[in-house]
């Protein structure tokens, strides 16, 4: 029993220890080896989707878009080493083969384009398609493509790009479908990713894009406004260009003969012109001619040009009847143009614009360049404006030469009487010295007695002559003011000279019981005087004083330190002198109307009086009240040393 028992037992260990290893290899050991390559599988599977993951992001590009699927490619091929991964892109109705991972049995000869109708089914589908034994037929290239690949199953999985971008498509090719169960998490993961990404990155593509699109917007304003800018500036360097040159002719010290070629010069630099010039209508010849000042064109040339108005062939004559604006940007072929000039200067670019004074058009204004399509019409509109000003110019330097003509003609005719004057003067001079040295020895009875009216007769023809000798060295020393007469200057006391010149008159002063007083004020600076010339300005004032005052009045002459001058003042209290004629009185052969019958004069004294202070650097002057008196005085400056 025991033994039965014991038998039993060792049956029964022997039993339990087979079962144990049977279990242990047919059921453990499996499930065991199965759990170990699940849990591997995950890890795998965990660590692709961490690294991908990783890389993962929204490419700014769409090329970087395509490095990201290849990236993913990459990792996809890594992970199932054994298998091929391609990817198609569709584009026009065919599948083009764009990537692939895998070394090749035979080299397969690629196509440009591929179709099967699996791929489009794949593709509509959207979801993984899986052909564990592929059956390709003859479609286009794709059963070499696989043969050469030696792939006879495949896994397809499409996925969706940006909105617009073609679909995509990749293919995971095996020699059999083993792998397949492994890898379609692995597809999806990959094709969910590469979507998500795409859609994120079709988003930053439209921002980039919407930013770009704005950039260029901004570029194009900030261009326009620079455009702007540009142009105002050119019309604020234009009108200032204007304004200097309208001031340089019209302002004090204006050069009206420079204005117009001034004008023309800054109108040729605004526009970068080669020639520009004013063509003026002549009423004589009935022609446009230039006008001197023209831009780029010589004198010599200037004379070749001139247009008969009747020449309707001319632009610039058709400007100049219609006053409508011309430009040409090809004046050597333009049939509206007359060639000869334009072949003439070598112009290609022209513009013309009338030239009105107010409602009258006196010429054009042209303006050339030599190369061809250059002027604009913003160039035109400011030839215009230039027109206007020109027309001004051109009126002032019409009336300036006008003017100046009449003025030299004046000067002329003065000097003719200056020449006179003093030509006659001299010859009177000898004769007049002669009679009245004759005259005055019979007056004198040396050559026998004379009865009372031959006296009285004789008196009369000696006050005559007296009279004009006074007149005639009164013209004379005009005459010699007037040409190049050199002052004596030396350092001279006019307290000296006012003494000297009143003891010279105190006769004729007695005679008309005319009370003259000495009122100078002590010792007065020195001057630099010609004594002679200064004592007969001095003699002057105080003959005038006496003559024009009457008997009885008083005369006072005085003099006064005033620092840089020395003032001499004559006065008397006179009938005094209009304030209309008080300025007059120093012209050449001025008589105040009140004495010019009742006193014998030449008008001549105050003017001489006047140069020859002005030649000594002074001034002369009078200051007056009718029925009071007059005072005249002069100034001069006092010597420096
Ligand atoms: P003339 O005495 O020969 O006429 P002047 O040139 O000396 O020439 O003087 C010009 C004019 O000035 C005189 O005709 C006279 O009318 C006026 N005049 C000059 N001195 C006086 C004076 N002291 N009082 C009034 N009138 C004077």
């Amino acid at each position: 029993m025991l033994n039965e028992l014991l038998a039993a037992a060792v049956v029964g260990g022997a039993g339990a220890f087979g079962a144990y290893w049977y279990l242990k290899f047919r059921c453990v050991l499996p499930i065991e080896t199965s759990l170990r390559s699940s849990r591997k599988a995950f890890a795998d599977f965990t660590a692709f989707t961490r690294e991908t993951l990783e890389r993962a992001y929204a490419p700014e590009q769409q090329e970087h878009y395509g490095d990201l699927t290849n990236y993913y490619l990459i990792k996809l091929h890594k992970s199932f080493p054994d298998t091929c991964t391609l990817l198609f892109e569709k584009g026009e109705g065919q599948w083009r083969l764009v990537n692939y991972l895998k070394s090749f049995k035979v080299e397969p000869k690629l196509l440009t384009s591929y179709r099967w109708s699996a791929f489009d089914r794949s593709s509509s589908a959207g979801e993984l398609l899986r052909f564990d034994d592929v059956k390709v037929g003859d479609y286009q290239g794709v059963a070499d493509l696989f043969s050469a690949f030696d792939i006879r199953a495949a896994l397809m999985c499409p996925f969706s790009q940006a909105a617009g971008a073609p679909e995509r498509l990749i293919v995971l090719g095996a020699a059999g479908p083993e792998v397949f169960d492994a890898a379609q998490p692995y597809m999806r993961f990959v094709a969910s990713q590469l979507s998500s990404i795409s859609k994120v990155s079709d988003q930053v593509f439209a921002l980039k894009k919407e930013t770009e699109n704005l950039k260029n917007e901004l570029g194009a304003a900030v261009k326009e406004l620079d455009v702007a800018g540009s142009r105002l500036i050119q019309r604020a360097k234009e009108r200032k260009a204007l304004y200097e040159v309208v001031t340089s002719v019209t302002g004090p010290g204006g050069d009206v003969q420079y204005g117009c070629s001034a004008i023309l010069n800054i109108v040729a630099k605004i526009v970068e012109a080669d020639v520009a010039a004013a063509l003026l209508f002549d009423e004589a010849k009935g022609e446009l001619v230039v006008s001197p000042g023209a831009y780029g064109i010589t004198d010599s040339e200037r004379m070749l040009y001139s247009i008969p108005v009747n020449n309707q062939a001319s632009s610039s004559v058709r400007t100049f009847l219609t006053r409508k604006p011309f430009i040409t940007s090809d004046a050597q072929n333009d049939p509206d143009v007359l060639a000869r000039y334009a072949k003439l200067w070598e112009i290609h670019s022209l513009m013309i614009v009338p030239i009105c004074l107010r409602d009258r058009i006196i010429g054009v204004l042209r303006v050339g360049s030599r190369k061809a399509d250059f002027f604009t019409p913003d160039q035109l509109e400011f030839l215009t404006i230039i027109a206007d000003e020109l027309a001004i110019i051109i009126e002032m330097v019409t009336l300036y030469e006008n003017l100046s003509k009449t003025a030299q003609e004046l000067a002329q005719l003065n000097r003719l009487k200056d020449e006179f004057l003093s030509t006659v003067s001299h010859e009177l001079k000898t004769p007049l010295t002669t009679i009245k040295g004759f005259v005055s020895v019979i007056l004198s009875g040396e050559v026998g007695p004379l009865n009372p009216q031959q006296l009285n007769f004789l008196s009369v023809v000696d006050q005559s002559v007296n009279r004009l000798t006074h007149l005639i060295s009164n013209l004379l020393d005009l005459s010699r003011l007037n040409g190049k007469v050199e002052m004596e200057f030396q350092k001279t006391d006019l307290g000296e000279l006012v003494r000297g010149s009143i003891s010279n008159v105190s006769i004729k002063a007695r005679e008309k019981r005319v009370a003259l007083t000495n009122a100078l004020e002590g010792k007065l600076p020195s001057v630099q005087a010609d004594t002679r010339w200064i004592g007969q300005v001095i003699d002057n004032l105080l003959i005038n004083a006496i003559k024009y005052s009457g008997s009885g009045a008083k005369i006072s002459v005085s003099g006064t330190d005033k620092g840089e001058a020395v003032v001499i003042c004559v006065e008397d209290n006179g009938p005094g002198i209009p304030v209309e004629e008080q300025r007059m009185v120093f012209e050449k052969f001025y008589r105040g109307k009140a004495s010019a019958n009742q006193v014998p004069g030449t008008g001549l004294g105050l003017a001489i009086s006047r140069s020859v202070v002005e030649k000594h650097g002074g001034k002369i002057w009078v200051e007056s009240k009718l029925g009071k008196g007059s005072r005249f005085c002069f100034a001069l400056p006092v010597s420096k040393n």
